[in-house]
C-alpha cells in the first residue's frame, strides 16, 4: 500500500504568514505538468496506491485543461483503480460549480480548503484573496457539485484575534457542515512577511494563554458537534479522518513529485529541491533531482514518537520494541514515568497516549521522549 503526494507550487499572492514552497510564475505550469509526468514515468510504483494529495501551493491555481492533463496523465502512468481518497487542495476564490464537477469526473472525492478564518478583517491581515462569504459560497458550491467529504483549514493565534471572534470563525465552520476540520495555531516562521511585521512592532503575538483558550473552546464546541479529535490538530466526523495523513503517520511508503515534495520508502527519505527552475531544468535533462538520505534507526525512533503521540491513538509499546529494540523501549519507558505520574501521560492497551487536555503541551513531551533531544 502506497500513496502519493503531488505539488503544486503556484499562488496567485502569498499569505503573509506562509513557508512553503510556491511561486507567483504562472508562466511556468505548463513546463511543470510537463516535469510532473516525466518525474512519473521516472518513478514507478510496485504498491498498490490507495490515496492521492494534490497540495500546494494552490493546485486549483492549475486551470481546467492543466489538471485533466496531469491527472489523466498520472492515470496512464500509475494504476490508480485500488485508490479510495483522492485529495486536491483548492482556494475559496478559485471555486466554482463547474472546476469541482470536472475534479470529481477525474477520480478526486475529497478537498481541502484553507478558509483559515471567516472574520474579513483577520483575513486581509494575512493577506487571504478571498473573504468570508466567499469561503461560504465556495463550501456550497463543493458540495453542489457533488463532494461529500470536504476539510477545511482554520488559523487561531491570529495577530488582533480574540477569543470571541475566533469563537465565531468556529461556529461559522461547524456550520458549513463539512466532515473535517484541520486548526493550526499561527506560528511566526523565519523570514516570513508575518515574522517581520513583528519584528518591526507592526503586529503583536496573541499570548499564549489566549491561544490555549481558544484550542479549548475549538476542542470542546467540535466534539458538541460530533467531531472526533484523532490528531492534536485535526478533527473528523466518524468515517472522514483523513486517510492519506493517517497513512503518514503509520509509516506507509509514498511517493512525492514536483519541487520540494518529499518522498518515503520505508527506510530512506527522499527530498526534491524547493526550487521551481532546477526542478524543471533537471527533470527536462531526463534527471531525477531527488536526494535520498538513509534514515538511522534513532531517526525514525525520533518520528514515530513524534508523530504517533501527536494522534489519539499514541504510541504503541510493543511496536516499539518490535522495531527498535529493548535499548529504545526502555529509554521511552524512563522518559516517561515522570509524565505518567502527572497524569500528561496515560497508558491505555499497550500505547502511550497524551491526553487531549494536555495536547498543548504535547511538543515538550515529545522533546523529552525522543532520542536526541
Ligand atoms: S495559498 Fe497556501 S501555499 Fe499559497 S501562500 Fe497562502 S498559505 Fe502559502
Amino acid at each position: 500500500m502506497a500513496g502519493i503526494y503531488i505539488h503544486i507550487p503556484f499562488c496567485e499572492q502569498r499569505c503573509i504568514y506562509c513557508d512553503f514552497f510556491s511561486s507567483t510564475k504562472h508562466s511556468y505550469i505548463d513546463r511543470y505538468i510537463d516535469a510532473l509526468l516525466c518525474e512519473a514515468k521516472l518513478r514507478p510504483c510496485n504498491e498498490e496506491i490507495h490515496t492521492i494529495y494534490m497540495g500546494g501551493g494552490t493546485p486549483s491555481q492549475l486551470s481546467v485543461e492543466q489538471i485533466e492533463r496531469l491527472v489523466k496523465g498520472l492515470k496512464e502512468i500509475y494504476d490508480l483503480t485500488s485508490v479510495k481518497e483522492f485529495t486536491v487542495e483548492v482556494n475559496p476564490d478559485d471555486v466554482t460549480i463547474e472546476y469541482i464537477a470536472i475534479l470529481k469526473l477525474l477520480g478526486v472525492n475529497r478537498i481541502s480548503m484553507g478558509i483559515q478564518s471567516f472574520i474579513d478583517d483577520e483575513l486581509k491581515l494575512i493577506n487571504r484573496r478571498h473573504d468570508s462569504q466567499g469561503a461560504i459560497d465556495a463550501v456550497k458550491s463543493i458540495k453542489n457539485a457533488g463532494i461529500e467529504n470536504i476539510s477545511i483549514d482554520l488559523i487561531y493565534g491570529i495577530p488582533g484575534q480574540t477569543v470571541e471572534s475566533w469563537e465565531t470563525s468556529v461556529n461559522k465552520a461547524i456550520l458549513m457542515g463539512v466532515q473535517h476540520i484541520s486548526a493550526y495555531n499561527l506560528s511566526y516562521e523565519t523570514g516570513t512577511a508575518l515574522w517581520r511585521m513583528r519584528e518591526n512592532g507592526k503586529v503583536h503575538e496573541v499570548s499564549d494563554a489566549q491561544c490555549i483558550e481558544m484550542y479549548n473552546m475549538l476542542t470542546v464546541k467540535l466534539k458538541e458537534a460530533g467531531f472526533e479529535h484523532y490528531e492534536i490538530s485535526n478533527f473528523g466526523l466518524p468515517g472522514y479522518h483523513s486517510q492519506h495523513n493517517s497513512a503518514y503517520w503509520d509509516g506507509t511508503p509514498y511517493i512525492g513529485l514536483g519541487a520540494s515534495a518529499h518522498s518515503y520508502d520505508g527506510r530512506c527519505r527522499g527530498y526534491n529541491p524547493s526550487l521551481l527552475e532546477s526542478y524543471v531544468n533537471s527533470i527536462e535533462n531526463g534527471i531525477l533531482p531527488i536526494e535520498i538520505e538513509e534514515i538511522e534507526w534513532w531517526e525514525k525512533y525520533d518520528e514515530t514518537i513524534m508523530i504517533s503521540l501527536r494522534t489519539a491513538k499514541g504510541v504503541s509499546l510493543a511496536e516499539v520494541k518490535k522495531e527498535f529494540g529493548d535499548i529504545a523501549l526502555n529509554h521511552l519507558v524512563k522518559e516517561a514515568k515522570k509524565y505518567l505520574s502527572r497524569g500528561e501521560l496515560t497508558e491505555q492497551n499497550g500505547y502511550l497516549v497524551i491526553p487531549e487536555e494536555h495536547y498543548m503541551i504535547s511538543d515538550g513531551i515529545i522533546r523529552d521522549l525522543m532520542w536526541e533531544d
